[in-house]
């Protein structure tokens, strides 16, 4: 069972199902609505997502591979992005691992979309750049 909440804790959800697939995400659509490098994506089966409080606003963007609407469903009040569900893969939802409660217990196994990713912004022990464990902000 994984179980989130969005940052305000408006909308809070969980999916009853092992996760079909975890993901980095590098596409230019996932960066801009996430506001961040990439955009790490768990994939359920689309019967056992549920949201359990609130209600979730929605917006759509269109695929640059496949053409195909995407819908981007998010916290209204706080604007949390939580779940993508793509018409290119309808049976399954991806929820935005960030917003997950104990987004440790799942694991990226694949890149996506490498293609757009910013290489230069590549963060971690193989970086080579100064390293804080803490920071501003
Ligand atoms: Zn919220
Ligand atoms: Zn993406």
């Amino acid at each position: 069972m994984l179980t989130g909440h969005c940052l305000c804790g408006q909308i809070t959800y969980q999916a009853d199902a092992e996760p079909a697939l975890v993901a980095n995400c590098h596409c230019t659509d996932c960066r801009r609505q996430t506001a961040s490098a990439f955009s790490t994506v768990v994939g359920v089966p689309a019967p056992s997502f549920t949201v359990t409080g609130g209600e979730l606003a929605e917006f759509i963007t269109t695929g640059t591979d496949h053409g195909q609407p995407t819908q981007r469903k998010f916290c209204g009040s706080c604007g949390t992005p939580i779940v993508s569900v793509s018409s290119a893969m309808p049976d399954l939802v991806f929820i935005k691992a960030g917003s997950l409660d104990d987004p440790t217990v799942v694991e990226p196994q694949l890149e996506v979309w490498t293609e757009s990713a910013l290489q230069q912004w590549a963060i971690g022990e193989g970086s080579g750049k100064p390293a804080f464990a803490r920071g501003p902000g």
